[in-house]
């Protein structure tokens, strides 16, 4: 059984969608696995008036369990109410009791975690009554978990920063990117520093190209409101893709802490080129998508202007100048409406200097480069194309894969995301949240890309649904005589 993490939760937004549908089972989850036992206590509060038990029924009903779950029912017994309006200073007084009393009742030992499930634009309010009203002021840990957007651009993130930071240090803020608390993404450390084989051609000698596909099979649903101010850009390169991309750069960290490994990560950042407006003009690409068989344009969803420019879609081609990676590009996308919906990273190696197998008399197709694919979701696992020798007569060669999936049974037993998150901020481990240097670094790549597309007029809408995106995304990698290496009919 897992060790026993004590803490209060103090949920701001805590009748929200992601609290309901993502936080509260991944409690459950902890719960069920030891990790959270006799000693926790949750606080959930928002504007909606609300008692302890139907706050209880509606937590039971996210947990999709019944009165009758004994176990159930004695970890839906850790959670109390309380209705509260966030810009209400005075009314911090009573959130302060009820943790007190929470704190009492279960020996949290002033262990306190605020999670922010709010809009952004409450974090710095919250995080300053938190300190004024004196919910810090505890002989434990305070611990301030934040949701995204971390702001919209550079400026406005450092704002948030700045409010965060009058409350709190950076080792206590936790920046949730979900995609850090995936099997897979995780898995790339261990690929890379667990493997000679890998590590010593991880570089630009023998690396020709890396390759990052976000690919989303459906539109914007019933976000539109909020996407439409974001984009593809802000939505997913910003925050997920920036993270991976660290990751496959970074250098071997120190040693797997979390203090080491952001250190490499921000050194890996802070050698990405940073474009011009010419460059940002030709390594970047965005799309909007149009009308498909029975799908709308993008621009006659619900709640979207119909003369809106936003990108649905971004391809690009980012550089590193440092000694590792300079001259081996990293193409990313990212996109809604595509094709299918899966996240992948593709590690092109380069071909071997000379072919010996094409000579004349052989007719051998030209060896194929060396690929190395992480499939991040929905199914984990990776694959090696190598050549091998065709079986029987003669001297051919073929690409042939080495496959491990990870089984159905043990992706089953994968927490969740939000699960191993949760835990990580309870253990007080940074590693899987993004900070403040990184996401800094990533808004100035991406500043300048939004400001060079802010000046031009799009021509949208410019894919169609079920396709891989624009025809631009493909012309921007052939143009350096690449190609996808996930591409439709091929
Ligand atoms: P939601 O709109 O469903 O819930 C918002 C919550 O905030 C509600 O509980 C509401 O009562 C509360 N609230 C609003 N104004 C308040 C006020 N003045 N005082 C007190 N409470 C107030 O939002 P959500 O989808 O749960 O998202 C919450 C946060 O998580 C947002 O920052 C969002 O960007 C982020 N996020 C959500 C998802 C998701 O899947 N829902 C995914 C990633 C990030």
């Amino acid at each position: 059984m897992a060790a026993e993490r004590t803490s209060l939760f103090i949920f701001f937004g805590g009748t929200g969608d992601l609290a309901y549908r993502k936080l509260y089972p991944s409690m459950y989850n902890l719960y069920k696995k030891g990790t959270l036992r006799e000693h926790f206590g949750v606080l959930g509060t928002s504007r909606e008036k609300l008692t302890d038990e139907q706050f209880r029924d509606q937590v039971r009903k996210s947990l999709g369990t019944t009165k009758t779950d004994k176990d159930a029912e004695k970890f839906i017994s850790h959670f109390v109410y309380e209705a509260h309006d966030v810009t209400d200073k005075a009314h911090y007084q009573v959130l302060k009791t009820r943790a007190e009393e929470l704190d009492k009742k279960y020996e949290l030992n002033g262990n306190r975690i605020f999670y922010l499930s709010l809009a952004p634009s409450f974090f710095g309010t919250v995080a300053g009554f938190l300190k004024t009203e004196g919910l810090t002021d505890t002989k434990g840990f305070d611990r301030v978990v934040i949701e995204k957007p971390f702001g919209r651009d550079f400026d406005s993130a450092q704002q948030l920063n700045d409010a965060l930071s009058k409350s709190f240090d950076e080792e206590q803020i936790f920046r949730i990117d979900h995609y850090l608390g995936k099997e897979m993404i995780q898995n790339i450390e261990a690929v890379r520093f667990g493997n000679t084989l890998v590590e010593s051609l991880w570089n630009n000698r023998y690396i020709d190209n890396i390759q990052v596909t976000l690919s989303e099979k459906l539109g914007v649903e019933e976000r539109a409101s909020y996407y439409d101010n974001s984009g593809a850009l802000r939505d997913m390169v910003q925050n997920h893709i920036m993270q991976i991309v660290s990751l496959l750069a970074m250098e071997q960290p120190v040693s797997f802490t979390d203090v080491d490994i952001r250190a490499e990560k921000v050194k890996a950042l802070r050698s990405l080129r940073v474009y011009n407006v010419a460059e940002a003009s030709t390594n970047f690409v965005r799309g909007q998508y149009g009308a498909g068989d029975s799908q709308r344009a993008y621009r006659d969803e619900d709640n979207v202007p119909h003369d809106s420019n936003n990108d649905t879609f971004v391809a690009g081609k980012l550089l590193f100048d440092n000694y590792r990676w300079s001259g081996t590009p990293f193409y990313i996308r990212t996109g809604k409406m595509l094709a299918d919906k899966f996240t992948r990273v593709d590690v092109v190696f380069k071909k071997p200097l000379i072919d010996i197998f094409s000579f004349p008399q052989n007719h051998n197709a030209p060896l194929e480069a060396n690929v190395l694919t992480m499939y991040i979701e929905p199914h984990a696992g990776f694959s090696l194309r190598l050549n091998a020798k065709t079986n029987g007569q003669g001297f051919q060669t073929e690409p042939i894969n080495l496959d491990y999936f990870v089984d159905a049974k043990d992706s089953k037993a994968t927490p969740e995301p939000y699960e191993r998150l949760i835990h990580d901020v309870m253990k007080g481990d940074g590693t899987n949240f993004s900070s403040w240097q990184e996401v800094s670094y990533a808004w100035r790549f991406v500043d300048q890309i939004r400001k060079v597309w802010d000046l031009q007029q799009p021509q949208f809408p410019n894919y169609t649904p079920g396709s891989m995106g624009p025809a631009s995304a493909d012309e921007l990698i052939q143009r350096d005589h690449r190609q996808w290496v996930y591409r439709l009919n091929k």
